[in-house]
């Protein structure tokens, strides 16, 4: 059977795990294309006007998929994280999509919900792999197999400080030593934001690349260790329960509190009610605590590259100033 999986969303943290499982079961993967102009078209012709940029374009990468697969995995992701929630539209993704796309193929939605236990997330794929009618020992071969791959993806990330595309995008590869070669000469930045926003290109306007390009060496939550963001988090007076908004919380106040960056990116979706919260957090903490520059890039399908450019290279020309030549310039400039 020929599964499509859309190029969106949870594409950037489970692609590793979900092919090898699809493929140890003997389905053949199909992944939408890059995002792209016409992707975009599609998604905002198809989802509804208030939805968050990232979405909109999820919309698009299903569309893209109809006529080429059997079937599209579209989870209904509720809790990655025990005692903890994603956004509440991961939870009616599949309901949105099944009500805004005509002509789908069969859609299979099975719950992900690790809010009481770890255990889920097996369970999550025992389901899947009974759907393609597979036996007990076919579907804990193929899950062995799967973790060992997405484990061996979560290290590489956090041990040679890349992103996804570098491992899943075949013509994303560059020379990473001699990008990632620890210079403390170089300006170091955080980059913040939700995985599906910073690492997908077309969103981020090649964000990662410009920054490569100039030379700067960027942080980002999915390089850091589960125990950084658990030591980032501690001095909250309250638990957050938003597992990707404690991941930005917990990278930011672990650098910031060692003073080991300087400056910080945060990366956003118009509309995007988590974002709102956790981006003023950490905007108010980073200015008042840390006196440190911090650049918020709230993107919508009418964010433009010029203006994009134009505000990281000021930000970047703010840093090097404080960085090379006087410290006391102000974190706005
Ligand atoms: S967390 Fe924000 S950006 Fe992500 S799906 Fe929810 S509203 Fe959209």
């Amino acid at each position: 059977m020929k599964i499509g999986i859309p190029r969106a969303l949870f594409y950037y943290q489970y692609y590793p795990f979900w092919k090898t499982f699809f493929e140890s079961l003997d389905q053949k993967i199909v992944l939408s294309s890059p995002t792209n102009k016409d992707l975009l078209k599609k998604g905002l012709e198809l989802c509804v006007d208030d939805a968050c940029l990232p979405v909109k374009i999820f919309h698009g990468h299903v569309a893209n998929l109809i006529g080429k697969v059997d079937t599209i995995f579209i989870p209904r992701i509720i809790s990655i994280e025990p005692k903890e929630y994603i956004c509440p539209k991961f939870l009616g993704l599949p309901d949105m999509i099944k009500n805004s796309i005509p002509d789908l193929p069969d859609i299979i939605d099975v719950d992900l919900n690790l809010y009481k236990s770890k255990i889920m997330f097996f369970r999550h794929f025992i389901k899947l792999g009974e759907i393609l009618n597979k036996n007990k020992k076919q579907i804990l071969i193929a899950f062995n197999k799967a973790q060992r791959v997405q484990q061996r993806f979560e290290y590489q990330l956090i041990k040679e400080k890349i992103v996804p595309q570098d491992i899943l995008s075949e013509t994303y590869k560059i020379s990473q030593n001699e990008i990632f070669s620890y210079n403390p000469s170089k300006l170091k930045v955080l980059l913040l934001g939700h995985h599906y926003n910073i690492y997908d290109d077309f969103i981020s306007m090649n964000l990662i690349m410009k920054l490569r390009k100039k030379n700067v060496t960027f942080i980002t939550s999915e390089m850091v260790t589960n125990k950084i963001i658990v030591e980032g988090t501690k001095n909250l007076s309250k638990d957050m329960f938003w597992t990707l908004g404690k991941k930005a919380i917990g990278t930011a106040y672990y650098y910031l509190e060692r003073k080991k960056v300087d400056g910080i990116i945060h990366v956003a979706s118009f509309g995007c009610g988590p974002d709102s919260l956790v981006g003023e957090i950490l905007e108010k903490r980073t200015r008042r605590d840390f006196h440190i520059p911090f650049l918020f890039l709230n993107l919508d399908e009418h964010s433009g590259e010029a203006g994009f450019n134009t505000r990281l290279e000021a930000f970047l020309d703010v840093l090097e100033g404080r960085k090379y030549f006087e410290d006391n310039i102000p974190t706005y400039g």
